[in-house]
């Protein structure tokens, strides 16, 4: 039963990635429990991946709902149920899941075409939601699943070209006109910013240009954590921001159980094996639900595990480990302190365990903002897309992390980028973190501090629940300005 009559009518547009998805899914619940009607437009399978979730808040009394349209696999040459980047079984699908993607746009106008909601929020990769929306009289917010020091960066990037003109791909240059002084190689930029023209970075154009158009964006991320970026994205760069997160917070303890395309693992063994642990004494391994190593770098990953001593659950995606000889050979299987994990894991049930010390992370923002809600402190390892910048505001602003420092971007297929971190990088990186010494301790500190505003920062009365209310309220200011007749 709703309470009262929603203040306003919402429609969430998610893109087929898990992290995207779980991101914006986590925003339009904590929407709607501010007393709005929220509709996800999403697909068939996806659906069922926030089915029980959204029907125990729909109990609650939340206005919510999932509006599910099919898939169009037959179109774009894909079996069933392979509609999400998380769920490829062969690396050419990654392009058709893309293509089916965009496929959706008729079925989506239709849908809102017959009923109007007051506002849209969707994802990047759904740029044409900005004309759509001004079609129909009704603002586009776009959601970021991302950082604001990543927008920040990338604004100036684009702006300025720092990286143009530099000596070699190894000289360092300074991103222009931050807040703080953060340094980049060109080695670590994407594809699109170092060649002219990729096909990506064409998209990115498309999607900017859409995003610089559009009412506003709504950020999974809080003043505590990041105000000065907050600040130069609404001043320099100009635009209309809410920074309302973390969305997670509001997850159940069956919510965190159950987040994820497919929970393979049982989360009861890995906590009741945390159980026999010491507090702070673990350091979770993972890098997100996309990233998949190659051999040699799994194996300087388990050498530098054992030479740290800690011990350690470490996540490994199922696809490419079928080359499972570098864990075999040596007998590291069996010397181990620790827990290895294939496929999907229960990150936030492992980092919300008192025996979790540290957590190795490639830095994806929803990792980092996990991490910083539990007041875990974290070794970066950056590997593609937002996560280069993120680490800067782990380890250089934030001051909660440490890094290995990875020389390349992560692209497994280009030769040059093939770069392995070294088990020594690693392993200075885990002690630094792991060790209890006095650094080690200020950084825990740190962390926890974070993770106590970002928890005051949803409450009632705090930076991310005012922020959400004001964005509310201006939603409502334009619908009773803009009535459509
Ligand atoms: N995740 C998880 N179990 C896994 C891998 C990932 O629950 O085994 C979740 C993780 O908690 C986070 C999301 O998937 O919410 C990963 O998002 P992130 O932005 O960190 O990285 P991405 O997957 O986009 O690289």
């Amino acid at each position: 039963m709703v309470s009262k009559s929603p203040k306003l009518d919402i429609v969430f547009i998610p893109f087929t990635a898990p992290s995207h998805m779980m991101a914006m899914v986590d925003m339009a619940r904590l929407v709607a429990s501010h007393n709005v009607r929220v509709t996800i437009i999403i697909t068939t399978h996806n659906a069922l991946i926030f089915k029980n979730a959204i029907e125990r808040d729909i109990k609650s009394g939340n206005a919510i709902s999932l509006h599910v349209i099919p898939f169009p696999f037959a179109k774009v040459g894909l079996p069933e149920g392979i509609e999400n980047l998380g769920s490829l079984t062969s690396p050419d699908q990654s392009s058709k899941v893309y293509m089916g993607t965009m496929l959706l746009q008729k079925p989506i106008e239709e849908t809102l075409r017959e009923r109007v909601p007051d506002c849209i929020i969707s994802d990047m990769f759904y740029p044409w939601t900005t004309d759509f929306a001004a079609e129909l009289g009704i603002p586009r917010i776009y959601f970021q699943g991302s950082s604001f020091i990543a927008q920040c960066a990338v604004d100036s990037l684009v702006r300025h070209a720092p990286h143009e003109n530099l000596k070699s791909d190894t000289e360092t240059f300074i991103i222009p006109g931050l807040p703080d002084c953060l340094e980049l190689t060109r080695l670590q930029l994407p594809d699109h910013f170092r060649q002219t023209k990729t096909p990506y970075g064409a998209i990115l154009g498309v999607i900017r240009e859409s995003e610089s158009r559009s009412y506003g964006v709504l950020m999974n991320s809080f003043q505590e954590f990041e105000p000065r970026y907050i600040d130069h994205f609404k001043k320099v760069i100009g635009r209309k921001a809410w920074a309302v997160g973390p969305a997670s917070l509001t997850l159940s303890k069956l919510d965190k159980a159950e987040r994820g395309p497919n929970v393979i693992v049982d989360a009861h063994e890995c906590l009741t094996w945390l159980d026999s642990k010491e507090p702070n004494s673990v350091l979770y391994v993972s890098f997100g639900s996309l990233a998949k190593f190659c051999a040699s770098q799994l194996h300087e990953i388990a050498s530098a595990l054992e030479a740290s001593n800690h011990s350690f659950i470490w996540v490994i995606a199922n696809e490419g480990a079928g080359d499972e000889k570098w864990l075999q050979e040596d007998g590291f299987k069996e010397r181990m302190n620790g827990m290895i994990i294939r496929g999907w894991a229960p990150q936030v049930l492992i980092l919300e365990h008192a025996a979790i010390g540290g957590f190795m992370t490639h830095c994806g923002w929803n990792s980092v903002l996990e991490s910083v809600i539990l007041g875990v402190p974290m070794v970066t390892w950056p590997l593609y897309a937002d996560q280069f910048y993120n680490e800067k505001l782990v380890t250089q602003v934030a001051k909660i992390g440490v890094g290995v420092h990875p020389e390349a971007y992560f692209s497994p297929r280009d030769e040059e980028r093939k770069v392995v971190v070294k088990r020594e990088e690693i392993v200075k990186a885990v002690i630094q973190v792991m060790d209890g010494g006095d650094e080690a301790v200020k950084i825990r500190e740190r962390a926890k501090e974070l993770g106590e505003k970002a928890k005051r920062g949803v409450e009632v009365g705090g930076s991310s629940y005012n922020d959400l209310e004001r964005f509310i309220d201006e939603l409502i200011q334009f619908k009773t300005t803009h009535i459509v007749v």
